[in-house]
């Protein structure tokens, strides 16, 4: 039962340090010129060009 209750709570924060994972990473990173939010993944910020690495 305790073994149960543990599996149970380990799961529940996996998904939560998932979702807090994904909440911090996925909005997209900062232009580091321009300081927007810019989507992930794309090799230059929509705004002001500038390459970004990532
Ligand atoms: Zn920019």
């Amino acid at each position: 039962m305790i073994f149960t209750v543990v599996l149970v709570l380990i799961f529940v924060l996996a998904v939560v340090g998932i979702f807090a994972y994904q909440k911090i990473y996925n909005p997209g990173r900062l232009c580091k010129t321009c300081y927007r939010v810019v989507p992930d993944k794309i090799p230059s910020c929509p705004y002001c060009d500038t390459e970004i690495e990532w």
